[in-house]
């Protein structure tokens, strides 16, 4: 978990390298979803555009259909989701039904300046989601993707009224999710400011520690 931009997309795709369970991300879910001009993406699509949240009983459905996959019997990791306290409760049943012990919840932090600086110079990759910064992570090709050839783009919720509507989301409906798995002792804080390699050293130790 933790604020949009915080590195959560890029540091879940180094668990997946090392742990080889399925990264499910929400987010990219969704764009996926708009991408396709699915029945859902049209839904979606101007949710996503606003910054805002999608409604937690879509959430629901699209979670619950992704985590029934053969691919997520063994264990997953979530990022994006829960995003709220009902999302929360969602996951709940989910874990109970797949008798799946919630063993640790990892939150990213950064700060707010840090946040919009590296939003609003992230590029990603719209087919297979990979996340390159033109400061501070760039291509080996200008413009395009590394690791599959794709011609990188700025996402449209990367632009700062967008960022600071997501950055206002979070605090009013994330972080009460949030503060919910502090009362569960199961919230623990990852200093995100550093570089991706170190931060997904520190985060790995605290999964291996639980
Ligand atoms: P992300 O890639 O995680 O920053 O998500 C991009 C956008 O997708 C968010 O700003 C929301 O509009 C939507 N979204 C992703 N995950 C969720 C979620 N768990 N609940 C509601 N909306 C979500």
């Amino acid at each position: 978990m933790g604020m949009p931009g915080v590195g959560k997309g890029t540091q879940a795709a180094l668990l997946r390298e090392r742990t080889g369970l399925p990264h499910v991300s929400t987010g990219d879910i969704l764009r996926e979803a708009v991408r396709v001009r699915s029945p859902v993406g049209r839904r979606v699509k101007g949710v996503l555009e606003s910054g805002k949240l999608v409604s937690d009983d879509l959430m629901r459905e699209l979670i619950v259909e992704r985590l029934q996959r053969p691919d997520a019997q063994e264990g997953f990791i979530l990022d994006g989701f829960p995003r709220t306290e009902k999302q929360v409760e969602v996951l709940d049943g989910v874990l109970k039904e797949l008798d799946i012990v919630l063993d640790g919840v990892y939150v990213l932090t950064a700060s707010e300046a840090e946040i919009v600086e590296r939003l609003s110079g992230r590029r990603v990759c719209p087919r297979c989601s990979a996340v390159f910064h033109l400061e501070t992570r760039l291509p080996s090709a200008p413009g395009v993707c590394d690791d599959c050839g794709s011609a990188l783009v700025q996402r449209p919720d990367d632009t700062e009224a967008v960022i600071r509507e997501r950055l206002r989301v979070f605090a009013d409906q994330t972080r009460p999710a949030l503060e919910s798995y502090a009362r569960r002792g199961l919230l623990r804080e990852i200093d995100a400011s550093g570089c991706p390699e170190s931060i997904a050293r520190e985060l790995g130790q605290a999964v291996e520690r639980a």
